[in-house]
């Protein structure tokens, strides 16, 4: 079954470059997709046989710290027998069967990870959630996706216990917790359990594997799906080219585990037989993860860019990273002046990349490339990636419009299915041969793409059009500025004009507020064009943010206009 290998016929293993080099191939789009595909199956278990047969550096497959001194790290071979036992406990007590839904709502704890393989192996299908959801998120998720199971820890369990006489679907607490809780299935005690023998689903690419709600940055979350061989091949190829992941590597991305990019990682490292590294962070905090990275022999670190916004607060100089190597930063557009004093301090270029809940890698600035500064980098393959214009022509280079991936005449395997029960929405985001992201670029004629945007973001004043980004990156090169958000605000003559929110550094915080709302505006009007300053300006000691760190212009912008 499968293509790439399975348990039980080591005569003659093939080099694990050999066995990669073909993932690669189907997610670069030169080979076809297999009818059946499994990743636990094909790719864990494949890697536990190559481990077997010494293909690997011993290091472990997942290593998890709670910065307390606690540990945990699994090899291929220990991370498939306990999640052969975890998904006993999902088709046992819970009765899972293959497309049945099951929200997963953890910190950073092992039972995640284990959680995640152990959906494959019985072909439920995971819906993660970030920890900060309150009952209302909870209730809606639940009620949407008709979730028949939900696993989470104690601090959730009780929320969930509010809404579950709301959520029919819902028919399997499981409680991942060294108590016991009413109502509840404690996952920790029946996992000791449960047998280690296991027969893994026969589950076809296109079956579903997980669905994301996407981040709600602009709205109401959507439910984006996936296929088996949309994120399970999907990401071996920006795993190589972007990620530069090979077995040796270990690769610790900070994100949470209920935003895509945990899986991103996921998906990425373990097809390169790489070791995923998590830190419980039970706080985001710049310090915890300086330290992290000296402590521990880590090669690749990805954040998203508020994290680097803190982290180059540090005095980073003071700090011996054990082994790192290659940094990354996606999620959000990263202002050039934090890749910049990363850099100097570091000595460590980061390599911006960009996607969606809806897709893998779109563009990014592979290991090695040429960097310009501000962009995102090119196309990542297999996307033919376009700028075109609102009847879906695409533009040359330098022209602003959508940013778009081409799904005609054929759509890209590595792609979402569609917005679960939402068909409108669906055909919403397509317009003649594209998928339309619902983000503003241009690119340059090096195949570079410089984003502007969201379409909802663009600042239209005197019939100038203004990227938000651009005015935020011009600020961010002011030592008095932390962060900021730059959204349009109503004007009786020009219609609206560009506004900034602006977080102070420390050491300015006292100043006279309308001395450096002068000094910013003349510093923006010297490193940017001069009508993209921002004609209004207010001081802020934070910013509304989606619990991923993503800037909320939109809440912003909403105050603005209801003034
Ligand atoms: P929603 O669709 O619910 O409003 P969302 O778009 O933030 O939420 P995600 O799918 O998590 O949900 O985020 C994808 C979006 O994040 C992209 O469409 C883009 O706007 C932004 N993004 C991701 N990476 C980058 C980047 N490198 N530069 C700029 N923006 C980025
Ligand atoms: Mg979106």
């Amino acid at each position: 079954r499968g293509t790439c290998g399975s348990p039980g016929q080591p005569p003659t293993l093939p080099a694990p470059q050999k066995v990669v080099a073909t993932w690669e191939a189907i997610s670069l789009g030169r080979r076809p997709v297999p009818e059946y595909f499994n990743f636990a199956h094909d790719v864990l278990d494949m890697w536990s046989q190559l481990e077997k047969a010494g293909h690997r550096p011993p290091i472990p497959a997942f290593w998890w710290v709670d910065g307390m001194g606690a540990e945990v790290k699994w090899s291929f071979e220990e991370l498939g027998e306990q999640s052969r036992k975890a998904a006993n406990v999902l088709g046992g007590v819970c009765g899972l069967q293959p497309g049945d839904r099951v929200m997963l709502v953890l910190p950073r704890l092992p039972e995640w990870w284990l959680v995640s393989v152990a959906c494959m192996r019985t072909g439920a299908v995971m819906i993660p959630g970030i920890s900060q959801l309150t009952e209302k998120d909870l209730r809606f998720r639940l009620q949407a996706s008709k979730a028949k199971c939900i696993i989470t820890n104690d601090s959730t369990a009780p929320q969930v216990d509010a809404i579950s006489a709301d959520c029919p679907s819902l028919q399997t607490k499981l409680l991942v917790s060294d108590s016991s809780r009413p109502s509840w299935v404690n996952f920790r005690e029946l996992l000791r359990e449960a047998s280690t023998e296991h027969s893994c689903a026969r589950t076809k690419s296109q079956d579903p594997l997980a669905i994301y709600f996407t981040s709600g940055t602009t709205g109401n979350p959507k439910m984006v799906e996936h296929t088996q061989a949309s994120y399970g091949l999907g990401f071996v190829a920006s795993g190589r080219r972007w990620v530069a992941l090979t077995e040796s590597d270990i690769f610790w991305n900070t994100t949470d585990t209920g935003w895509v990019k945990a899986a991103w990682t996921l998906f990425s490292a373990w097809p390169n037989g790489s070791c995923i590294f998590v830190h419980k962070l039970p706080q985001v905090d710049a310090k915890t993860i300086l330290n992290t990275l000296s402590r521990f022999p880590i090669t690749t670190l990805c954040c998203v860019p508020t994290i680097f916004r803190l982290l180059v607060q540090e005095d980073l100089t003071r700090y011996q990273f054990q082994s790192l190597k290659h940094c990354l930063a996606g999620g959000e557009a990263l202002n050039p002046d934090v890749r910049e004093k990363w850099k100097s301090q570091t000595g460590l270029e980061l390599h911006e990349g960009y996607g969606q809940s809806e897709t893998v890698v779109i563009c990014a600035n592979p290991k090695g490339s040429k960097i310009k500064s501000g962009s995102m980098g090119t196309a990542s393959p297999p996307y033919d990636v376009q700028i075109v214009d609102d009847e879906g022509n695409v533009l040359p280079p330098g022209g602003e419009g959508d940013i778009a991936i081409r799904v005609r005449p054929t759509r890209p395997f590595c792609f979402f299915s569609c917005y679960l029960d939402n068909p409108e929405k669906t055909a919403a985001s397509e317009r003649g041969d594209f998928y339309i992201t619902g983000d503003r670029a241009h690119v340059d004629k090096d195949g570079y793409f410089w984003f502007m945007g969201r379409n909802d973001d663009v600042i239209i004043s005197s019939s100038y059009r203004i990227g938000p980004i651009e005015v935020e990156s011009a600020l961010a090169e002011h030592p008095a500025v932390l962060e900021s958000a730059v959204v349009s605000s109503p004007d009786p003559t020009r219609g609206e004009v560009v506004k900034a929110f602006i977080v102070l550094s420390p050491a300015y915080s006292s100043r006279d507020p309308e001395t450096l709302t002068w000094e910013l505006q003349e510093h923006v009007k010297r490193v940017t064009a001069p009508y993209k300053y921002p004609r209004k300006v207010e001081f802020v000691s934070e910013l509304p943010k989606t619990v991923s760190g993503k800037i909320q212009r939109s809440k912003l912008r909403r105050q603005e206009w209801e003034k």
